[in-house]
């Protein structure tokens, strides 16, 4: 049985797990509308990465016994300044994210909740990729942002992300 400590912050979890979804559906929609269909495409299939982390933790609350709860998903932002400007937005909320699983983490280690920590393993590990993934985006849309024809390259590009993976 989970303790209602952990059971709190789980399900505060799922909600920012839920809103993640939500913010990169609001991404894939602004790049849709400056027809980088290959981005919004990338940005789709992350959307479905965000809805598999927040049932998996579903999932994992009602293995314990626990009570999963679900709360107002924030609105996110409709609009951004520019392609640059989403991917950066998208490194900073992974970057938060990360700190709210290192926080899970630390709360498992003070409950010495082991099925809870061994659960969150997989999300930190998770969140290097996502933070990793997020700047090297940054990187190359820095790198390209002037250039009509790297862009639309890298939409190309973009547009071929197809299959998540098993850990995502
Ligand atoms: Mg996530």
């Amino acid at each position: 049985m989970i303790s209602d400590k952990m059971q709190r912050a789980f399900n505060d979890q799922i909600n920012k797990e839920l809103y993640s979804a939500y913010l990169y559906l609001s991404m894939a929609a602004y790049l849709e509308d400056k027809n980088f269909k290959g981005m919004a495409n990338w940005m789709h299939i992350q959307v479905e990465e965000e809805l598999e982390h927040a049932k998996s933790i579903y999932k994992y609350i009602i293995e314990r016994r626990g009570r999963v709860a679900l709360e107002s998903i924030q609105e996110p932002p409709k609009e951004f300044a520019s392609i640059l400007d989403v991917f950066e937005s998208m490194l900073a909320h992974e970057v938060y994210i990360s700190s709210l699983i290192n926080k899970l983490a630390d709360y498992a280690d003070e409950d010495n909740d082991r099925p809870s920590a061994s659960f969150l393993r997989i999300y930190i590990d998770e969140q290097v990729e996502e933070e990793s993934t997020a700047a090297e985006l940054v990187e190359k849309v820095r790198f390209a942002n002037d250039n009509t024809s790297a862009m639309l390259y890298l939409d190309t590009v973009m547009g071929g992300r197809c299959c998540k993976k098993i850990s995502d």
